[in-house]
């Protein structure tokens, strides 16, 4: 089962990916954490990626594409892959299809969990964590006994600076504009799944399983 995961910032895709990755026994495939674990080993290739990342600017396509195609031809890879922030660009989307043709695979779904635009600002700027123990809250979704107050630790409770309106706007702005080519690409090839977010999480689960069991048929 070879799979792409994408949704915007705060549709819930860690948390699905975690599911599929539990339920089928497929390798969790995000570029981010291979760059993030490549930086704290101080590699070759975090080098190159730590300064693009510290910027917010994406790293350049021939070093997201490699690395891409060296965890691509692992062995655990033969049940299939969740690739999950690759592609980001219709460029690195061409290069999978390649790289996927030479090993012999194909896409099975690009699964999008949608989400309204005004749901995820909600979603995005109700966090707090707690300064002392990191725990994390939501005002609406996952309240604190008192508002600026930790429940496990009594620790005081804030808003992380890139959680506040504007910038959460920004983020989801920069998100759409990325993502609709891709979105446009794999729906032209009939890959596109859209599956709808703003349900609880276990029915998200369920719509996706259903989706993905049709695979084993
Ligand atoms: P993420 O954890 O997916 O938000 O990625 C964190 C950072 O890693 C991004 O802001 C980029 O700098 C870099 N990155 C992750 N995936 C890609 C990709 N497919 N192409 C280019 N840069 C990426």
């Amino acid at each position: 089962m070879n799979l792409v995961l994408m949704g915007l910032p705060g549709a819930g895709k860690g948390t699905q990916a975690e599911k599929i990755v539990d339920k089928y026994g497929i390798p969790h495939i995000s570029t981010g954490d291979m760059f993030r674990a490549a930086i704290k080993d101080e590699t070759e290739l975090g080098l190159k990626a730590k300064s693009f990342m510290d910027k917010g600017e994406l790293v350049p396509d021939e070093v997201t594409i490699g690395i891409v195609r060296e965890r691509l031809s692992k062995d655990d890879c033969e049940k299939g892959f969740l690739l999950d922030g690759f592609p980001r660009t219709v460029p690195q989307a061409d290069a999978l299809e390649n790289i996927l043709a030479e090993l012999n695979k194909k896409i099975n779904f690009v699964i999008n969990i949608d989400v309204d635009q005004d749901i995820l600002m909600e979603r995005l700027t109700g966090r707090r964590i707690c300064k002392d123990c990191g725990a994390t809250y939501h005002l609406v979704f996952n309240p604190p006994a008192k508002v600026d107050e930790c429940d496990r630790c009594g620790g005081e409770l804030y808003q992380r600076a890139d959680d506040n309106e504007a910038t959460v706007k920004t983020r989801l702005d920069v998100n759409i504009k990325q993502t609709k080519p891709l979105l446009d690409f794999y729906e032209a090839k009939g890959y596109l799944r859209n599956i709808d977010g703003q349900q609880d999480i276990d029915k998200v689960f369920t719509d996706l399983d259903r989706l993905l069991g049709g695979l084993h048929e």
